[in-house]
Order: structure tokens, then sequence, then C-alpha cells
């Protein structure tokens, strides 16, 4: 199975979960809590939410989910940029671990590069793993040149992950940040990897898939995870999307396909902006 290893020890697999918008509707709430569930049952361990998602509501369904089965899950939670002072990162972990029902996160992000000195943020998040209420930290939405920044700061060596936009229609970037974290050893987690499925919908990726015998979701998802150091963390609200994605894990693309899909969607030939949704 393919996977990825963060801070050098926890191994987890190459597909996890992301959870945006859920929770927004309650009368969804049951299909998120199964689906999230069976994605753990079928490996996929990293759930990833953040305090921004519906302003909690979201790491409340995840806390539910995951109330039994704690100890299986790589949990992900996000400070937003404007509460990561010192005492703010401090107390938004506080807050978050209560909505999630948990004394512990595995992983804890400083959601985009924002007013506050990084300085604080990476002495908060020092501060939490000496309690032991986060067992690492990490960064999303950096581009090179706040990743430069990062590593120049006292202890941003010690960042564990970059999550940042990446898919089959976003691929800037492969010209600049994704070969730099490779060389650092510095995983990637791939968010919005189907373009919230608005890439599934494209023809010529359906027609592809289909010739593979896949559906268009598992062709972009394992092509997302088929670099080594990539973690794609598609949202599916229904047992059925889960399951389908699930099969990712097992797909490896011939050269062929790979070839066929950068003819499709080519790769970056220049240095772009980072893009973010
Ligand atoms: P996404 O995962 O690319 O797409 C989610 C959409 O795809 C949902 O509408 C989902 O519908 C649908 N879907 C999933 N599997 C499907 C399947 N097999 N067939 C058809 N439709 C399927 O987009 P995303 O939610 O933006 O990104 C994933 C996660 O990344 C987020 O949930 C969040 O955790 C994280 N994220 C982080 C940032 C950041 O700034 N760090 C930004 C964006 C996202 P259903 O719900 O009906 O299954």
């Amino acid at each position: 199975m393919k996977s990825v290893i963060f801070a050098e020890r926890d191994e987890v697999p190459a597909l996890g979960q992301g959870t945006w918008y859920m929770g927004d509707d309650p009368s969804r709430k049951a299909d998120e809590i199964a689906a999230l569930r069976r994605g753990v049952e079928l490996g996929l361990k990293l759930i990833d939410t953040a305090e921004m998602y519906g302003s909690g509501k979201s790491e409340r369904v995840v806390g539910e989910a995951i109330a039994p089965i704690r100890d299986e899950v790589f949990l992900v939670s996000k400070v937003l940029p404007y509460n990561a002072t010192y005492e703010g990162t401090l107390s938004a972990c506080e807050a978050s671990l209560s909505r999630l029902g948990t004394d512990r996160l595995d992983l804890y992000l400083y959601h985009w590069p924002g007013p506050h000195p990084l300085e604080e943020a990476i002495a908060a998040f020092e501060e939490l793993q000496q309690q032991g209420k986060i067992r690492h930290w990490g960064v999303s939405n950096f581009d090179p040149n706040d990743m430069a920044e990062l590593y120049s700061t006292a202890g941003g060596d010690r960042v564990a992950t970059n999550q940042v936009l990446y898919n089959l229609t976003r691929r800037g970037i492969e010209w600049d940040l994704l070969p730099q974290a490779q060389e650092d050893d510095l995983p990637i987690m791939a968010y919005s990897p189907i373009e919230q499925a608005r890439l599934i919908a494209k023809p010529e990726l359906k027609k592809l898939a289909a010739s593979l015998d896949l559906t268009a979701a598992q062709l972009a998802l394992s092509w997302v995870i088929q670099r080594t150091g990539i973690i794609a963390i598609p949202k599916a609200g229904s047992v059925a999307h889960v399951e389908e994605n699930a099969h990712t894990l097992d797909i490896t693309l011939s050269a062929e396909i790979l070839a066929e899909l950068d003819r499709l969607f080519p790769p970056p030939t220049r240095a772009t902006s980072l893009e973010m949704i």
C-alpha cells in the first residue's frame, strides 16, 4: 500500500479523508460519520479538519465519528492565521481538542500565511508538543518563499508537512515546491485532489478512466498519489464515495497512462504563484 512518513516516524496510507463542509447540513451528519468510519476501516486513517470548517461544525462531526476509534486515526486540524499568536494558538488548539473530543492531535497545521510572526506559532506548537496535545506540526498554503522564511526561523525545520492545492488541473507545484519538498523529505498533503468534483466531470478524464475500468475519481486520485511523498485527502460524504476512492490505494498507473494524462492536463512550463481554494 502506498504511504507517506511524517517526521521520519509516522507512516500513514497515502490516501486520507477531508472534511470541509461536513457538519454544515445536519441531515447529512449520519452519512458523514458512516463515511469517515468506513474510510478508516479501509485504511484511510488520516482525517483532515480545521477550526475554520463550518466554524467548528466539521470538527464536531469528526469528533463523533472517531470517538470509538480514536487510536486508529491520524488526526489533523488547523489553526486560523488570525489566531496564530502564541496565546491564540494555544487556545485555538484547546478549543479544537474540545470539539474533537480528544486529548491530542497527531498533526496541527498553520492554515495559511498570516499576519503574525512565525516565531509565535512555532513557540506555541513546541509548547503544545511538550504538553502532549499535538504530536507534530506543519503548514498549509506555504509557497517556496514562505517555506524559505519558515526554514530560516528558529525551530522551523521541524515542520512535518505542507498541505497545498494539487490535482491534475493544478500542477503548478511540480515546478518548484514539490521537487524542493521531495529533496527535503517533506511530505506534501494534496488538498482538493479532485478539484471539489469539477475535475471528475471532465469528459476526457471520464473516457480515459472508463478505458481502464476505473472511475474518473479513482484515476485522478491515483495520479496524485503515484509520486512518492504525497498524500491525497479527498472529502467524501457517503460510504459509496469513500469505498470508490479507497480502491485508489491499490492502483498503479503505467507510463503510457501517465503520458496520456500529461497530454490532457499538461505539467507547468514556468513558475506560477501557488494557487489556493
Ligand atoms: P475534493 O476532495 O477535491 O472534492 C470533494 C467533493 O468531491 C465533494 O463534493 C464530494 O462529494 C465529491 N466526491 C468525493 N469522492 C467522490 C466520488 N468518488 N465520486 C463523485 N464525487 C466525489 O475537495 P475539497 O473538499 O476541497 O478538498 C479535500 C479536503 O482538503 C477538504 O475537505 C479539506 O479537508 C482539505 N482542504 C484544505 C484546504 C487548505 O487550505 N488547507 C483547502 C481546501 C481543502 P460528496 O461529499 O457527496 O462525497
